[in-house]
């Protein structure tokens, strides 16, 4: 192909993703600002982001709807938790409901951003995708350039090209297939196959029971446990209510009481994690049949939540261990054979198919490099200001959503404090928002701005931005007390405001 280089386009705003944020971001600078131009630029040939790339058998959400869902727009499911597909189309749904598809620029993944105080814009170089596709820059492939006033990173915060796959020996080895969840391929014929799933995370646990629908035989292995606490797939009481009430108010109640639990129980873990334990055993206790080694299999070293707490809909796990359908081993492997697995206590284990369910490789703001001035901004360098924009980085802000509840409902807040600050830079004729520096943001300076243990998190520490210990340039993972610091707080503290300087 030709290389061609079209460009620059201009938009006031450029949102960076199509996924739940990105698309979220979007709807709400069209509906609050309806005279700003703007683009969704995203790198796939689809909306939707982790809810149209990750397809393995049973993809849901744990979180529930009524606070995974938009603050504009009810979630009108029957169940609470709902399928991948589901979520994808409910994405799909707000772009046509919205009127977004003109603003999408598909195929086009930003790969480096540039501020120049001068003009107060950014510069922003993609080239064209086939499919998301992680390579380097291709000369042979088109390049385009933006500009824009604000730049909105809605990327996620994980590589999409490829899961983290652990060293273990003799992979390369095994006879069958060796499938990575994020990597689902659409004709793997399951039924009447022996699975060995590796991993113990949110994603093994929803996946094994879905295999054990078909498959002959499902060995859940991991090396360590998690937490696992069972969820009703449907609200009883929302069920109820929305037999009287009409959707609007069946959703705003079931909304507040969900956010409120997810909070209790959070500061419950954190100030009595033995409390939250016991409770998380006697419940699986129940669940699992008699003699069944909870303590090995569903009780970590960890407290907690400080690992995301895994979710089985309706106890489906549980049910296909005490069907017989799914075996737990929590063991350490030595290494994969032709046929099989063999764990460092001489104990094989024999598969037709082997499933890494072994997690993410973390990627802050979707790989773009930034330069603010000509200066390169080291992201691991910089301290989060209110967990959503930068030190020292003029007009840009980012979209991590909480790790204890429902990531929609600090995407929500962060859309609504950037149309605060987009208002208040034009209401005041200014150009440029800049947080200060990290000399200001009090100390605590090394905690990342994901605070998890989990292992996607320790392996991405170094590229993560940090936070700190005052309210500002911490993420607060509190729904109440950021809506108090996002939506009613000035928008003036710890910033400055500036002119284009040329
Ligand atoms: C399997 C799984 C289950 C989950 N379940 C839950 C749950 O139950 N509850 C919850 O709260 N959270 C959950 N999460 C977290 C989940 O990622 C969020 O819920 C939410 O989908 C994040 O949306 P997002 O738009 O911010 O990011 P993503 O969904 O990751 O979308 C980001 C988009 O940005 C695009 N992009 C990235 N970089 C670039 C670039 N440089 N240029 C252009 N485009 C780019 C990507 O292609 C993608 O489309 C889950 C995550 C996974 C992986």
């Amino acid at each position: 192909m030709q290389s061609e280089h079209e460009g620059p386009h201009h938009f006031d705003v450029i949102i960076v993703g199509a996924g739940l944020s990105g698309v979220g971001a979007a709807s709400h600078l069209a509906r609050e600002c309806p005279d700003k131009t703007f683009a969704i630029v995203e790198s796939r040939s689809t909306v939707g982001g982790t809810w149209d790339l990750f397809r393995y058998p049973g993809v849901r959400s744990d979180s529930d709807m009524y606070t995974l869902g938009y603050d504009f727009k009810p979630w009108a499911g029957e169940k609470a938790i709902a399928s991948g597909a589901e979520i994808r189309d409910y994405i799909r749904d707000t772009i046509a409901e919205e009127d977004l598809s003109a603003h999408l620029r598909l195929n086009t993944r930003i790969i480096s951003a540039e501020f120049s105080s001068a003009t107060a814009l950014w510069t922003l170089t993609a080239v064209r995708t086939t499919d998301g596709e992680y390579s380097d820059a291709d000369p042979d492939r088109g390049v385009v350039t933006f500009t824009c006033s604000f730049l909105s990173i809605c990327s996620g915060y994980y590589r999409y090209d490829e899961g983290f796959t652990p060293l273990i020996d003799g992979l390369a080895d095994f006879g069958g297939p060796v499938v990575h969840a994020q990597q689902w391929p659409a004709n793997l014929d399951c039924f009447d196959r022996r699975i060995i799933v590796i991993g113990s995370g949110a994603t093994a646990v929803t996946l094994v029971p879905a295999l054990a629908d078909r498959a002959l035989h499902v060995t859940m292995l991991q090396r360590s446990p998690s937490y696992v606490a069972t969820r009703s797939s449907v609200d009883p009481l929302a069920a109820r209510m929305g037999r009287l009430l009409p959707a609007r108010a069946v959703n705003t109640l079931i909304r507040t009481r969900n956010i409120l639990s997810a909070i209790l129980t959070f500061e419950v873990s954190r100030r009595r994690p033995a409390l939250l334990k016991r409770w998380l055993r006697k419940a699986a206790v129940a669940e699992l049949p008699p003699g069944f080694d909870v303590d090995t299999h569903f009780g970590p070293a960890y407290d907690p939540w400080d690992q995301r707490l895994c979710l089985t809909t309706d106890g489906e796990l549980f049910d296909a261990i005490s069907r017989g359908d799914v075996d737990v081993v929590t063991a350490e492997i030595r290494r994969i054979t032709p046929t099989g697995i063999e764990l460092t206590s001489g104990e094989s284990l024999e598969a037709d198919i082997i499933v890494l369910a072994t997690g993410l490789n973390l990627l802050a703001i979707g790989g773009i490099s930034l330069r603010v001035d000509g200066r390169e901004i080291v992201l691991g360098d910089t301290t989060a200001y209110r967990g959503m924009m930068l030190s020292g980085v003029p007009n840009l802000s980012l979209t991590l959503g909480y790790t204890n509840a429902a990531w929609t409902l600090r995407a929500d807040l962060i859309s609504r404090y950037v149309i605060r600050l987009l208002k208040h830079l034009d209401a005041n004729g200014f150009a440029t928002v800049t947080p200060a520096g990290p000399r200001h943001a009090g100390k605590g300076g090394q905690v990342p701005l994901i605070d998890l243990q989990s292992g996607y998190v320790r392996r991405g520490i170094a590229s993560l931005p940090r936070q700190a210990g005052r309210s500002r340039w911490r993420l607060q993972q509190n729904y109440l007390e950021d809506s108090r610091l996002l939506t009613r707080r000035s928008v003036t503290d710890g910033v400055r405001f500036g002119h284009a300087r040329g």
